[in-house]
């Protein structure tokens, strides 16, 4: 656990630069996401120390911030390895593309929220 908050803590370091070019052409909210997709702080469970969190997509899968991009079963192209290539750019994500990936990983997040709601309930 202290060696997780280690590394994430040297993630966010590591983004200062490149947070502070694309904080001024994206809302707040697509730049936070896109601060998450870098720092690998989206809010997925395997981030969360349950490690043997599940894609739910493929169910294959341990589900990370980069696998939720790479999921063979993943049937948004806003969400692909090139989109998460541009959005862990140095530089900082291009802004169309950033804005749009940010949008689908929302929506992605919302229903992956909704599915294990679900899995919980009945599954
Ligand atoms: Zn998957």
């Amino acid at each position: 656990m202290q060696c997780s908050q280690k590394s994430k803590l040297q993630d966010i370091a590591g983004d200062e630069v490149g947070f502070k070019q694309y904080w001024k052409y994206l809302t707040w909210k697509n730049a936070r996401t896109v601060f998450e997709v870098r720092t690998n702080m989206l809010r997925s469970n395997a981030n969360y120390g349950q490690n043997d969190e599940i894609c739910y997509k493929c169910v294959k899968q341990k589900e990370t911030t980069k696998h939720i991009f790479e999921c063979e079963d993943s049937t948004d192209d806003k969400i692909s390895r090139e989109s998460y290539r541009d959005m862990i750019r140095k530089a900082g994500p291009r802004q169309d593309s950033a804005r749009q990936s940010a949008e689908a990983i929302r929506n992605y997040m919302d229903e992956r929220t909704k599915m294990k709601q679900i899995i919980n309930r009945f599954g």
